[in-house]
């Protein structure tokens, strides 16, 4: 059964820990994850961005693949279905396909657009039982080549949405997507614990979770984060392990080829990094 993802964090907020979200993108990475938050009983949230619901057919598609999956895995541990950077068209798609949580990223409106969407959508996740993820300040990355620093929120503007009822709220503190800037100057702690002071026991969620130091991420977590975005990370670890098998030529021995032994290797890497952050964010044992 799929949870909303707010005891899961308010929880999390309490206990001084995270719990990760890990973007999906196919049944490979779906089953690997379900299967490693399982064997480390730990509560776990599934990010599909709208590109990859598209990808995966539609996010019907997606929700009947995971709650299928939840069901024949005999997965027990809390599991929320959650849209990532969700349109404002985007949230009611998912809504209606049956995700338990969505983001509405309305980081781009004017603050009172912002403010009278992100409204509207609290009343509706609140009818539903789903959580709601809101963003204030753009969180960067790589676009058109170009590497942005990575903003920080207002934490005034970060109170006034936290105020509206959303569930979770991810705000910019220098975090960007993707790859890390060799020149990254870091997280700002400064604008985090001004932010954690307005917002008071309001769950934050840290968007862009690869490549920031280990100690940082826990230092995050020590000031409020509990909700932690994978996506990149997953990536590279599938791509380099599957590139491996391909070079060693492995898929040219007797059936390599079977898409079932040449995806494997890219399962295990999978499992072995939501292993490791689960590790790093505290939320193994905590289903
Ligand atoms: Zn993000």
């Amino acid at each position: 059964m799929l949870v909303s993802a707010k005891e899961m964090l308010v929880k999390a907020k309490a206990g001084h820990y995270a719990v990760g979200q890990f973007n999906i993108n196919n049944l490979e990475w779906t089953k690997a994850i379900l299967q490693t938050a399982q064997e480390l009983n730990s509560p776990v949230i599934l990010g599909v961005s709208e590109g990859a619901g598209k990808y995966m057919c539609g996010f019907k598609t997606v929700t009947d693949m995971v709650k299928a999956m939840i069901d024949e895995l005999k997965i027990t541990v809390p599991v929320a279905l959650h849209l990532d950077h969700g349109t404002y068209e985007g949230c009611y798609r998912c809504i209606e396909a049956g995700f338990s949580s969505i983001m509405f990223d309305g980081s781009h409106y004017p603050i009172a657009e912002n403010v009278e969407k992100t409204k509207e959508l609290v009343r509706v996740c609140a009818e539903k039982g789903l959580s709601l993820e809101a963003e204030v300040g753009a969180i960067g990355g790589e676009e058109d080549g170009v590497i942005g620093m990575g903003e920080c929120a207002d934490p005034n503007e970060c109170k006034q949405i936290a105020d509206l009822g959303v569930t979770m709220l991810a705000a910019g503190i220098g975090n960007i997507h993707g790859k890390y800037p060799a020149n990254w100057p870091g997280l700002s702690f400064e604008t985090l614990a001004a932010i954690s002071e307005k917002v008071g026991k309001m769950p934050l969620v840290l968007h862009g979770g690869t490549g920031i130091p280990a100690d940082m991420i826990r230092k995050a977590i020590s000031l409020g984060v509990s909700k932690i975005n994978v996506n990149t990370e997953c990536q590279l670890a599938f791509a380099a392990a599957v590139r491996k098998y391909v070079e060693e030529g492995k898929d040219l021995q007797g059936k390599g080829f079977d898409p079932r032994k040449l995806l494997a290797p890219g399962v295990e890497a999978i499992k072995a990094t939501v292993r490791e952050k689960m590790e790093l964010f505290g939320s193994i044992g905590k289903a």
